[in-house]
């Protein structure tokens, strides 16, 4: 769509020493289009921590933008363990995933958690890429729309940012890491609606502008499905995302 760049995002998870991450971004670079050619989507690299650097000193050059997969609220102080949004922007990170299914459920992150996550990302200049979605108890209990949009209106509570400023990632619990991915039409399907709670909660412009991105067991053999439907702004992979010649073939088809 020409009011939104595709995105294709890699999320590592727990992954990869800094020798492994060193040779995956030189195998990656090396496979995927040039920086400036329009067929390329914008592309953003989740590591670890202990690997932002690495990667920063190998892809700034190449246009590949990294994100951190956490943040904590407070600027700075007495948190031990913790890292905030404006350490992460010094460490090169234009976006930060937020609100991931993993983090709700093993560190028991709430909507309203992850809601003041958001506020100090977006005051600190980093986009978040906001991951809602339900689980399959709560899909079968046809809850899925109305826990979908109660983690939107908590998690985006009095922030006000415009639709660039925001990415949303819908990740059905059930579909990651699980290698059963939703269908395309179920994707469009929340997507869509994901759009519209946007709409109420912003405007029908801002939710234009926002892009909404499916998560779950992506891979290259499913990702041109997803991206054939209207609402469907780009990926947030896993699995497929840890080997560069797997990532770089999404990127290609994306
Ligand atoms: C994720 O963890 O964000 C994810 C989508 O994982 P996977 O692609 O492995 O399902």
């Amino acid at each position: 769509d020409f009011l939104r760049r595709r995105l294709i995002a890699a999320n590592w998870k727990m992954n990869k020493s800094i020798r492994e991450a060193e040779d995956f971004a030189r195998e990656f670079l090396q496979l995927i289009p040039d920086a400036n050619s329009n067929e390329r989507p914008e592309i953003v690299i989740c590591p670890p921590f202990t690997t932002l650097s690495t990667l920063k000193s190998i892809t700034e050059d190449y246009g590949v933008k990294l994100g951190a997969q956490n943040a904590f609220w407070e600027e700075k102080g007495a948190y031990t363990g913790e890292i905030s949004p404006s350490m992460l922007l010094d460490a090169a990170c234009s976006y930060v995933i937020l609100g991931h299914s993993e983090r709700r459920q093993i560190m028991g992150e709430s909507n309203n958690i992850i809601n003041r996550k958001v506020k100090a990302a977006v005051e600190a200049g980093i986009i978040p890429l906001l991951c809602v979605g339900e689980t399959l108890q709560e899909r079968e209990k046809d809850r899925a729309r109305e826990v979908v949009k109660e983690q939107l209106v908590k998690c985006l509570k009095d922030i006000k940012l415009s639709g660039e400023k925001l990415v949303v990632a819908y990740e059905p619990v059930w579909a990651i890491g699980t290698g059963v991915n939703a269908s395309s039409d179920d994707a469009q399907e929340m997507i869509a609606f994901i759009r519209s709670c946007l709409e109420k909660i912003y405007s029908r412009e801002e939710a234009d502008l926002t892009r909404i991105i499916y998560g779950g067991s992506v891979k290259e053999e499913n990702i041109a499905e997803f991206l054939g439907e209207a609402d469907v702004d780009g990926a947030l992979i896993g699995g497929a995302s840890l080997q560069a010649e797997s990532l770089a073939r999404i990127v290609r088809l994306s």
